[in-house]
């Protein structure tokens, strides 16, 4: 992966007053800082530098055509080298079930994009530089909303006495990027294998042979992969994915995430403070508000989802309704917890039916993927709500 080089941080204390601010500087509460900021609103995006440099992030993103739309109309998406155009998706069951997704069959430029986090990341924070109503800063300001962006963790969220449903998934992903001896063509690879989930994601364009992998596995055998020796590791990836791209070499590090999903109780609220702090409000969006598996690459797509809808309610809204207004909230929370749920719930599920030992269970998943892949309607339909159409 070439090296993007992150520039700093405008980090700037304004005396006059925002409408908006933004705590957290992921991708999502970047890119809804910069569509507020087009918008004409007044954002200040507080981001919290981490005291260590951890090594960059191994992982791509998939990422689809909704998403891909937004980060163009910011002017922050990536060259074709670092966003790659997926034409195909083979998906493998546990026996002879198997499901493809061809671009070219649904009649679209590609299924989905896998795009480098680090340079999409580079993109975000320089636009922010040069957006004149946006200020990034290191501590947070008064503003009549404040968007909660921190992550499935959020300190804030927390702070704030709004509860979570979490519930861990008894998996951890494994990600690092690996180069086939052959070109992966384009196609976006994925086998379920008695509960583990194994992907295979092309980058550096179409003509590529390198891979971004996510291995959902148990912890265990999650820690013991992390922590093999190279050549040990790519030749576990290699026979796992039936040596489908041929003999494969490791080409990063190895990180790990511990898997959960995550649903905010409340996703908005008046701050706690009393006086003339009553009529300030705060809301939630991305990981703060919900977190999936990623076995089907959604997480980032709900959180960029929910900065579109944000900002088309507060473009749209009344004049005489302030930013803070609950109402707008509370709309807000209405259609994005309806996805984010339908989505969990749909993942939830079909991370428990491949985690199922019993014979006759992984007979009828097979047998259910096999019927899938001849239900057209229905295979169609799956795949344009997952590209966002
Ligand atoms: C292995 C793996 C693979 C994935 N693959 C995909 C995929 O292919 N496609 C997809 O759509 N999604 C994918 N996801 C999900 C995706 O990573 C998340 O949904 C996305 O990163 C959430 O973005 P965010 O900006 O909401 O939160 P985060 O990325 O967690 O960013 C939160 C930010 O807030 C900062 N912060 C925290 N606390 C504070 C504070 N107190 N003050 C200020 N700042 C603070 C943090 O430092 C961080 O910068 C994957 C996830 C995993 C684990």
């Amino acid at each position: 992966m070439r090296a993007y080089k992150s520039p700093a941080p405008k980090m700037q204390a304004m005396t006059s007053s925002y409408d908006i601010c933004i705590r957290g500087g992921g991708i999502v509460g970047h890119t809804l800082a910069l569509l507020l900021a087009r918008d004409r609103w007044r954002v200040a995006l507080v981001i919290n530098t981490p005291a260590t440099t951890a090594g960059k992030d191994v992982r791509a993103y998939a990422l689809n055509a909704k998403s891909k739309h937004l980060l163009e109309s910011v002017k922050c998406w990536p060259d074709a080298l670092h966003a790659t155009a997926v034409q195909r998706m083979d998906v493998f069951g546990d026996r002879e079930g198997r499901v493809q997704f061809s671009a070219a069959n649904l009649a679209v430029d590609a299924l989905t994009w896998i795009v480098d986090v680090e340079p999409l990341e580079a993109l975000l924070s320089q636009a922010a530089r040069y957006q004149p109503s946006l200020d990034v800063m290191s501590d947070a300001v008064d503003a009549p909303l404040t968007v909660i962006c921190e992550g499935k963790d959020s300190p804030l969220r927390q702070s704030l006495g709004v509860s979570a449903q979490t519930s861990p998934y008894p998996q951890r992903a494994v990600a690092a990027r690996l180069r086939a001896q052959q070109g992966h063509g384009q196609v976006a690879r994925q086998w379920f294998h008695e509960g583990d989930i194994l992907a295979l994601l092309p980058t550096e364009g179409a003509l590529g042979h390198e891979v971004a992998l996510v291995w959902s596995l148990p912890e265990q055998r999650a820690h013991d992969l992390q922590h093999a020796d190279a050549d040990v590791f790519a030749q576990a990836v290699a026979s796992a994915c039936a040596h489908a791209l041929g003999p494969m070499t490791l080409t990063s590090e190895r990180q790990s995430w511990a898997l959960q999903s995550t649903m905010a109780e409340r996703w908005f609220g008046r701050w706690p403070q009393s006086g003339s702090s009553s009529d300030r409000a705060w809301v939630l969006a991305g990981d703060a508000a919900h977190t999936v598996h990623p076995l089907a690459g959604q997480g980032l797509n709900l959180g960029l989802a929910d900065a579109l809808e944000l900002t088309d309610l507060l473009r749209n809204k009344a004049p005489w309704r302030s930013v803070a207004d609950l109402q707008l909230l509370r709309r807000y929370e209405r259609s994005r917890r309806t996805q984010a749920t339908a989505t969990d719930l749909t993942l939830n599920g079909l991370q428990k039916l491949f985690a199922q030992e019993h014979p006759a269970l992984q007979r009828l998943r097979n047998l259910g993927m096999q019927g899938f892949e001849r239900m057209n309607g229905l295979k169609t339909w799956v795949a344009r709500q997952a590209m966002g159409i």
